[in-house]
């Protein structure tokens, strides 16, 4: 069987931040950076993989710093687990001003990718060589994620949300629940 190390997944990519990506209180686009980050994650997979590869899910992309026109974007990606035929991407998102060199944090999140053969099924990728602790942690941290995923998905699945308790709760919230009655 055919193993990679996490190196061999590395890709990195620096965008100067246009204008043209602003929004109207002149911040960058979040959905500009996402754009990125979904290319990125295409790169990376498809490089670790050797095959095209799809965007199966992304795991939170919480924007923590807004970045600004004029800074030098810089997004880091490696392979932190594999499946069969699914790669979990992570990728970090910092922003750099360059007049003064400070660079911000602004989020770092995990795309789900598949990889896939020339008649669109989906084809096995590589095995992952864990080469150091952090190599290490990435990979346990998704298999936790993905745990979490799933247990997330079944407690959805056995939910009845039309209770009292369930009604009751939703007057904490900024809602007004509305259902129309049986005989409507
Ligand atoms: P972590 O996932 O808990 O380690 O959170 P980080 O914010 O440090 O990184 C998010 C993801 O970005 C990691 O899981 C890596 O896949 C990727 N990443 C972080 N640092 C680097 C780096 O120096 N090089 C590359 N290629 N990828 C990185």
């Amino acid at each position: 069987m055919d193993f990679k190390s996490v190196k061999d997944s590395e890709v990195f990519i620096s965008v100067l931040m246009q204008p043209s990506h602003s929004n109207f209180g002149g911040k960058i686009h979040g959905g500009y950076i996402l754009s990125l980050m979904d290319q990125i994650a295409f790169a990376c997979a498809s490089k670790f993989s050797g095959a095209y590869c799809v965007t199966a899910s992304v795991d939170t992309v919480d924007f923590r710093n807004p970045i600004e026109i004029g800074e030098l974007v810089t997004m880091k990606a490696s392979i932190n687990y594999v499946g069969r035929s699914s790669m979990v991407v992570g990728i970090r998102v910092e922003s750099e001003n360059i007049q003064n060199g400070f660079v911000k944090h602004c989020n770092s999140s995990y795309f789900t990718m598949v990889a896939k053969d020339e008649t669109g099924n989906t084809t096995t990728v590589p095995g992952l060589i864990l080469n150091s602790e952090i190599d290490l942690r990435r990979f346990v941290k998704s298999i936790r994620r993905i745990e979490m995923k799933k247990a997330h998905r079944e407690d959805y699945q056995a939910l009845d949300v039309s209770t009292p308790e369930s009604l009751e709760m939703l007057s904490q919230y900024n809602v007004q629940v509305n259902l129309p009655q049986d005989n409507e």
